[in-house]
C-alpha cells in the first residue's frame, strides 16, 4: 500500500460510514461488510473477492488509530484527487507512473526547495512519493523514503590510512514533529484553500486551450493554514541536528564517498530512511605520498652513498625501517619496504615505496673538490656514444 492509493482511495466510502464515524462504527461496518462479502460465502464470486479485499484494506486503515489519523491528514493535505486529475492533464493517461515533477515543471529532489524554508514542494513531494534520490526516471513506489542526505568530512593523512571512527553532525531539514509536517497549529487542520477550492491547481483558458498551473495562492498544496504551528512557523519542516558515529576503513582515499544505507532522513510515515553520503577529503601529509594501498616516500641520498652503497633508516607512518641502499644503486631506484603501507580489514597490504633521490651539492669544500677531481681522472666518461650520430648531425 502506497502514500499514492491513499490519497486515491476513499476508505470511508469503501467501509460505508462517514468520516466522522466512530471506530466502533467503523469495525462494526467493517465486519458486517466482511461477511457479507466473505470468499468462503460466495465461492466463485470473484466480485465479492474484490469487495472482500477493498473492505479489508479500508479496515487496514482506518481501524489503526495512529494509521487512520495520518490518512486524514494526507487526503486534507492533497485534496482528494486533485493531483491525480492534474497529472493526466499533463499528459500521462491513467495508469502511467504518478510523477508531480511534471506536473509543476520541477527538478525533483535537490530542485528548488521551497517549503523547507522557502518554499520546498517539490520537496515535499519528493518525500512522499519517492525518496531522495533525484528527478526523472520513473521510481518505485512504495512507502515514503526518507531523504538521502551529503556530507562532507576531511581526514587527516594518517587517519586515512589506518582508519578511523569519528562523530558526525548533520544539520539537514527534516519534517517537523509538532504538526507532522503539515504546518497547522496542534488542534488545528489547514483547511481547503478558497482559490483553487483545494485542487492545488487553477486553469487559465486561452482561445481554445485551457492550462492548468499550480494554484499561487496556495503554491499547489490545496490547502492554506490558518493558524501557523509554532514549531516551524507553518512550512512543516525544521532542520535538524543528529549526531551519528561514523566508521572510516582503513585506506580510505581522498574523494571516496562512503554510502551508510539507512542514515539518512528518516521515512515519512513510517517509510524507510534515505541513505547518507559522505564525502571523504583527505588532508595531505608532508612527508608520504599515497598510490592505493601503498605509501611513497622520497629519499634523498649522496653520490657516494649510490655508489659506495648505506643503510637508511626512514620513517614509517608508525614507526622506522631500516633499508639497505646497495653498493651502484642508480638515481631513481625505488626500495620497498614490505607490509608498511595500507593494512586493510581483509588482509589485504600495501607497501612502503621509498624512491632514491641522487642529490648534488651546489657548492663543494676545496677537499671535498680535489677529491672529485681525483675521482673523475679514474672513471671512465659516462657512456654517450649513442648520442654522437645526432650530435654530428649538426656540426
Ligand atoms: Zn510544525
Ligand atoms: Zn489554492
Amino acid at each position: 500500500m502506497s502514500s499514492k492509493d491513499w490519497i486515491e482511495k476513499d476508505y470511508y466510502a469503501a467501509l460505508g460510514v462517514d468520516k466522522s464515524a466512530s471506530s466502533d462504527d467503523i469495525k462494526k461496518s467493517y465486519r458486517k461488510l466482511a461477511r457479507e462479502s466473505h470468499p468462503d460465502h460466495n465461492p466463485g464470486d470473484t466480485g465479492a473477492e474484490e469487495r472482500f479485499k477493498t473492505v479489508s484494506e479500508a479496515y487496514a486503515v482506518l481501524g489503526d488509530e495512529k494509521k487512520r489519523r495520518e490518512y486524514d491528514e494526507m487526503r486534507s493535505l492533497f485534496g482528494s484527487g486533485a493531483f491525480r486529475r492534474g497529472a493526466r492533464g499533463a499528459g500521462q493517461p491513467g495508469g502511467a507512473p504518478f510523477d508531480v515533477s511534471d506536473l509543476f515543471g520541477g527538478g525533483g529532489a535537490g530542485g528548488a526547495d521551497t517549503r523547507f524554508g522557502g518554499g520546498g514542494f517539490t520537496d515535499l513531494f519528493s518525500t512522499i512519493f519517492s525518496g531522495g534520490g533525484g528527478g526523472g526516471a520513473a521510481r518505485p513506489r512504495g512507502p515514503a523514503r526518507g531523504r538521502d542526505v551529503e556530507a562532507e568530512v576531511a581526514l587527516d593523512f594518517s587517519d586515512a590510512v589506518r582508519g578511523v571512527t569519528l562523530p558526525l553532525t548533520l544539520r539537514a531539514p527534516g519534517v517537523c514533529d509538532t504538526c507532522h509536517g503539515n504546518g497547522a497549529k496542534p488542534g488545528t487542520q489547514p483547511v481547503a484553500c478558497p482559490v483553487c477550492h483545494g485542487a492545488g491547481v487553477t486553469t487559465r483558458n486561452q482561445g481554445s486551450f485551457s492550462f492548468s498551473e499550480p494554484c499561487r495562492n496556495c503554491q499547489g498544496v490545496g490547502t492554506i493554514v490558518e493558524e501557523k504551528c509554532p514549531e516551524c512557523h507553518g512550512t512543516g519542516g525544521v532542520t535538524k541536528t543528529r549526531t551519528l558515529t561514523v566508521r572510516f576503513p582503513a585506506g580510505v582515499a581522498d574523494g571516496q564517498r562512503i554510502r551508510l544505507a539507512g542514515r539518512g532522513e528518516p521515512g515519512e510515515r513510517g517509510g524507510p530512511a534515505g541513505d547518507l553520503f559522505v564525502h571523504v577529503k583527505v588532508r595531505p601529509d608532508e612527508l608520504f605520498g599515497r598510490t592505493g594501498d601503498d605509501l611513497t616516500l622520497n629519499v634523498p641520498i649522496t653520490y657516494a652513498e649510490a655508489v659506495l652503497g648505506t643503510d637508511l633508516r626512514v620513517p614509517t607512518l608508525d614507526g622506522t625501517v631500516t633499508l639497505r641502499v646497495p653498493p651502484g644503486t642508480p638515481a631513481g631506484r625505488v626500495l620497498r619496504a614490505r607490509g608498511k603501507g595500507v593494512v586493510r580489514k581483509d588482509g589485504r597490504v600495501g607497501d612502503l615505496l621509498v624512491t632514491l633521490d641522487v642529490v648534488v651539492p651546489a657548492t663543494v669544500s676545496d677537499e671535498a673538490r680535489a677529491a672529485l677531481e681525483t675521482f673523475a681522472a679514474q672513471t671512465p666518461p659516462a657512456a654517450r656514444e649513442h648520442l654522437e650520430a645526432r650530435v654530428r648531425r649538426f656540426s
